[in-house]
């Protein structure tokens, strides 16, 4: 399972890989978990789910990306999407991660492009969130946040309950709209709890806090454990349902997130769509490979498994030359 996960993780952050797949389209796959490759697509997917109730958070797909003109059209698309959120009035906000507007290039040139963005999303009403990515980048975005809240008041952001100083993290931000979540990245023993359970209590922790402090909570897991004991712990603390909802990804537990909007609870949906679904994707496999069924029958075919093997090779051979090394 170790070895799944890590090789899957590795998968989402060779470049090589990425670009090699953007140019199949949506395909090994992706298809059922990517809204599409184009706004329009997108936005038909955020009115379907809309009509069932729930609420959308749109990112279009990007990251760790080192050239400027990249991060500029990233953030120009951004744009576009709170552009088509206004004209078609769907329910739905922007997700976005800082190193896709340039933090690896250049700090205060990622600070313009992610401000131009809350500035316009702030004109039409429209929260955006700012998603975590690895412990590199945490305090970087962290003081993202800090900078632009001076200005704005449509910022929130995620805590990761895998890391030691999520607790603290937690206590600081109580003032934000924050989503929680386990931690989908790889991350050192030095920083991070290793151990499932542990996370998992500590996501536990943090839920609760957030709920009976915080402002808003968005319980962002697609554990069933969790979000059971969730609804138990709302009733017994009169938590209104307005300070809180749950989140899922898109194509995952598609029936349990319909029939919790029917319970009423607040459910917003995390909308990927673009080109750059690639590192998204093998993320996904990389928290739980079982969701290769999900994916179905057209994983196992040529191009894939030409994509796998490239990547398996050059995984191992990795590992190889870092025990060398060791
Ligand atoms: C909306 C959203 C936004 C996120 N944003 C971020 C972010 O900004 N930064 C970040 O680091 N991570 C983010 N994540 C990823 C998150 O950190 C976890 O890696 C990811 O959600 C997997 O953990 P989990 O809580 O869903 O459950 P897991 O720990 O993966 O699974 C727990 C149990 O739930 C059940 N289960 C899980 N998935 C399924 C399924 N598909 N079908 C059936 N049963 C299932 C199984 O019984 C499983 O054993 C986000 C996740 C969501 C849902």
């Amino acid at each position: 399972m170790g070895l799944a996960k890590d090789f899957f993780i590795y998968l989402s952050q060779n470049k090589v890989l990425n670009s090699g797949a953007k140019r199949y389209g949506l395909k090994l796959g992706a298809k059922s978990v990517v809204a599409g490759t184009n706004v329009e697509e997108m936005i038909e997917s955020v009115k379907a789910l809309n009509i069932q109730g729930i609420s959308c958070t749109i990112d279009n797909l990007g990251e760790f990306v080192y050239e400027r003109e990249e991060a500029t059209k990233a953030k120009e698309q951004i744009l576009n999407v709170i552009e088509a959120i206004h004209e078609h009035q769907v329910d739905a906000h922007i997700s976005l991660k800082p190193t896709q507007l340039g933090l690896d290039i250049d700090y205060d040139f990622c600070f313009k492009n992610l401000k131009d963005i809350v500035e316009a999303a702030n004109r039409y009403n429209i929260f955006v969130n700012v998603d975590m990515e690895d412990y590199g980048h945490l305090q970087p975005s962290f003081d993202l946040i800090d900078e632009l809240s001076k200005s704005y008041n449509n910022i929130g952001t995620v805590i990761q309950a895998y890391f030691f100083r999520a607790e603290e993290d937690i206590e600081k931000y109580k003032n934000y709209r924050l989503r929680l979540v386990k931690g989908a990245y790889k991350e050192s023993s030095e920083v991070a709890y290793q151990d499932k359970q542990l996370i998992d209590q500590n996501f536990v922790r943090l839920i609760e806090y957030h709920l009976l402090h915080g402002k808003f909570t968005s319980i962002a897991t697609h554990d069933h454990n969790i979000i059971n004991h969730v609804k138990q712990f709302v009733k017994d603390n009169n938590i209104p349902l307005d300070k809180f909802e749950f989140q899922m990804l898109y194509g995952f537990r598609k029936d349990m997130q319909v029939q919790l909007a029917k319970e009423g609870f607040n459910f917003c949906t995390y909308v990927p769509f673009g080109d750059d679904w690639y590192g998204y994707f093998m993320r996904r496999l990389a928290e739980r490979p079982a969701n290769l069924q999900l994916v179905g029958k057209q994983v196992f075919n040529k191009k894939t498994n030409t994509v796998l093997a490239v990547g398996a090779g050059a995984f191992v051979l990795g590992r190889l030359s870092k025990r060398k090394k060791d």
